[in-house]
């Protein structure tokens, strides 16, 4: 059958990840509501409310958060 799938992103669909530059790579002082923000130890991208929130992957870990850029998959 040789059956086998690619997973990809649906055109104009986005994922959340970190900034790849440093500039970006800070970590955030306060949250604006319905941003993403990303992990900056395990990468775990969360909506947060306070930027004291712990990641709920990596908890004590948790270093801070760094605001989370869309990222558009394009084929
Ligand atoms: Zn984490």
């Amino acid at each position: 059958m040789g059956a086998f799938s690619i997973l990809l992103f649906p055109h104009g669909e986005v994922s959340y990840g970190l900034p790849l530059f440093p500039k970006q790579y800070q970590a955030v002082e306060q949250i604006d509501a319905g941003d993403h923000y990303a992990c900056m130890y395990c990468g775990h991208v969360e909506q947060l409310s306070t930027p004291n929130e712990r990641c709920s992957r990596c908890h004590n870990k948790y270093i801070g958060w760094a605001k989370a850029i869309n990222i558009e998959v394009i084929r």
